[in-house]
Formats: C-alpha cells, structure tokens, sequence
C-alpha cells in the first residue's frame, strides 16, 4: 500500500488552488501553501509539488536541489543520468499490474502476485541502467551513488511531510 500522510491530498489540491482566503471552517487552501512554504524542506515541498500537484513546471528545480543535496552529502558531483532516472523512479513507483492499489487485477478477492499486494514497483538493476544511460555492465559502479539519491529523494519528502504535519499541527483547526 502507498502510504500517503493525511493531509496529502489536501496539499495537492491546495497547489492549484485559485482561493486562498482564509477560513473559519477548518483548514483552507491557504493553510496547506503556507504550511508548504515552512515545512523546512524545499526539495521535499517541491518534489510533492511535482508528483501529487502534477505540476511539471518544477522539475527543473527538483533536479537543480537535488543534485545540489547529492553535493552537499558527498562532496561530489552527480551524474545528471542518474538523478533524472532515480526521479523517474519516484514518480513512476507503482505496481504496473495492479496500477498500485494492491489486488489481482483478475479477482479483486486477492493480493497482486506482481508486487505481493504492497502496491509498489520494484525496479531491476537492468531498468535502473536503461533509465540512467549506463550499460548493465558497469552499473554496479555508478549503483551506490543512485541509491544514495534516492534516499536524498525519500529523506526529503519524509522531511517535507514532518514538517507539514507540525505547521498544520500549530494551525488551530475549529471543529470542522
Ligand atoms: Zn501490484
């Protein structure tokens, strides 16, 4: 199952949002944008943007902060090939038999086979190296620094969630 924190939808659809007035009956639009600008993580904030907000605009700047927390971890520079496929790997991370929602698709009375019903897509070396441009060969050199991305990836959206949850959190909510 793809773990969504709660108030991720509500983020999505405040990204787009034309209404940013602030309301009485619990949390506004306006709330979730400014909760987006104080979560601390403006990799995470924009990753969100880029795959629940559908806003493709910012992917230049996913991958712009992305390459620069790669640095500012290791020192090095990243290949470009890798931090665009591991960003392909985080958007497209569903299970392509079950399109993510975790049953067969031939009797919904069963977990998916594909993905032992977690919902998620687990991805081979050899669909790693084809994304990144390296030949399977010598993958096995460039494999630690893409692991190592996709856990900047991760570790910024976790980051960006926290962070939400807290600011929301300060926010007094009326009974809505
Ligand atoms: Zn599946």
């Amino acid at each position: 199952m793809n773990r969504m924190y709660g108030s991720r939808r509500r983020e999505a659809r405040a990204i787009n949002s034309r209404n940013l007035q602030w309301s009485d009956a619990g949390y506004a639009d306006v709330d979730y944008v400014a909760a987006r600008a104080m979560s601390g993580s403006p990799l995470g904030s924009c990753l969100e943007r880029l795959k629940f907000g559908l806003d493709h605009s910012v992917y230049g700047s996913c991958a712009e902060l992305l390459a620069e927390k790669f640095l500012r971890r290791t020192r090095r520079t990243a290949r470009k090939s890798l931090i665009h496929a591991a960003l392909h790997e985080y958007l497209d991370d569903q299970c392509a038999v079950c399109g993510g929602n975790d049953l067969a698709p031939a009797d919904s009375s069963k977990p998916c086979e594909a993905c032992e019903g977690g919902g998620s897509r687990t991805y081979t070396q050899a669909e790693r190296a084809q994304m990144a441009s390296i030949t399977v060969d010598s993958w096995r050199r460039h494999e630690a620094d893409y692991l190592l991305i996709l856990d900047c990836i991760r570790s910024a959206a976790r980051s960006h969630g926290k962070g939400m949850a807290r600011v929301l959190s300060d926010t007094d909510e009326p009974d809505a």
